[in-house]
């Protein structure tokens, strides 16, 4: 609101409205003494200038008052108004002040959530175009390299084949980095997680390892599972992005023949997920960043991957009131731990 008083058009506004109303007061109370004036024989001088009087005291006092009124209610208007311009022209921060028990404090509170709301699609936006643009340029200059190789001819038919499966692999992982760019500009700019519904967690977890056997069973690897069966409230959509994220991983960082395996049990107040394996494990001082977007240890570049998959699950565990942690000792594996509080059971159901 500040810059309201300077604008000459809102002050001409409130002015105007406010000389507006006095003139319709001042008008009904000329009417009235007409009709005094009128009945002042039937009525006798005394009456007729003691009504008179009050007519006009009362006129001056409705005048004050709607006057008052008229001025309050243009200028939270105005308010409003002058606020949705900011938004028009670009601005989404824009924010109303008010007090509690403003009559208009509904209007200005929907008013501050949409801005809000518009901040954060803004901030989802820009930090999608930023990412992408970033990220997508490797994975494109080398499907643009390739394909200008196989245009301009001259290849044997393997080196033909090797190119295109290149081309097509670049093709993939840019699609898997538009969908993980997605999901975390979506997660990161949400506040709560989306639908949440009964989710038996030890079904959802079998569901993700047999999902995942085409993988695990290629390298060899045995997959040991210990699910207490638990249901909590969440969003099973969202969650299942972590439990794919921790499996896939565990397969990715384990070597042939190795072992991962996977519990869930009640502690206290919450569901706990474990996640093991026998994998190549993690530096001790890498451990803090491993949950940073894009960080991925020097090893890891040997392997598929983006480094968003763990921005991700940390996100998606701190919208459903969780936490994600993990523990590690090269060469003899890592522990993701999963953290959800468990709902009443009247909530479940
Ligand atoms: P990505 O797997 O695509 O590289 P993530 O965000 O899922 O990205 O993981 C970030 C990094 O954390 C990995 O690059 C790797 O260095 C490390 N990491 C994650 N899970 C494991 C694991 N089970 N064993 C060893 N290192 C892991």
């Amino acid at each position: 609101m500040k810059g309201f008083w300077k604008s000459s058009k809102n002050k001409f506004i409130l002015m105007g409205t406010a000389l507006f109303s006095f003139l319709i007061l001042l008008g009904f109370a000329v009417l009235s003494l007409v009709i005094l004036y009128i009945l002042k024989n039937k009525l006798g001088v005394s009456l007729y200038s003691l009504a008179s009087i009050v007519v006009l005291i009362l006129a001056l006092i409705l005048s004050v008052v709607i006057t008052i009124i008229v001025f309050v209610a243009v200028r939270k208007a105005q308010k409003l108004i002058f606020g949705l311009s900011r938004v028009a022209a670009g601005d989404y921060s824009a924010k109303i002040t008010y007090r509690r028990g403003d009559v208009f404090a509904r209007v200005y509170k929907n008013f501050n959530k949409m801005t809000d709301e518009l901040c954060s699609v803004k901030s989802m936006r820009d930090d999608f175009v930023h990412t992408f643009s970033h990220e997508i340029k490797t994975p494109l200059f080398s499907i643009q390299g390739f394909a200008n190789l196989l245009l301009e001819g001259g290849l044997s038919e393997e080196e033909e084949q090797k190119f295109l499966k290149i081309i097509s692999d670049e093709a993939g992982r840019l699609g898997t980095l538009a969908d993980s760019i997605l999901l975390l500009s979506k997660v990161e700019n949400q506040q709560v997680l989306g639908e949440k519904a009964p989710l038996k967690l030890d079904c959802e977890i079998t569901d993700c390892i047999i999902v995942l056997e085409r993988q695990w069973d290629s390298k060899h690897i045995e997959i040991d599972s210990d699910l207490e069966p638990i249901t909590i409230n969440s969003d099973g959509a969202m969650l299942r992005q972590v439990w794919i994220n921790l499996l896939s991983n565990a397969i990715k960082f384990t070597p042939e023949g190795g072992k991962i395996s996977v519990s869930l049990k009640r502690e206290k107040d919450n569901a706990v997920i474990c996640v093991r394996d026998t994998g190549c494990g993690i530096p001790k001082e890498d451990i803090p960043k491993i949950f940073d977007r894009y960080y991925r240890s020097p090893d890891a570049k040997l392997t598929e991957g983006n480094g968003l998959g763990l921005a991700i699950c940390k996100r998606i565990c701190t919208l459903a009131g969780g936490s994600i942690s993990a523990e590690s000792e090269p060469g003899n594996g890592s522990t993701f731990t999963v953290e959800l509080p468990l709902v009443e059971e009247d909530d479940a159901f």
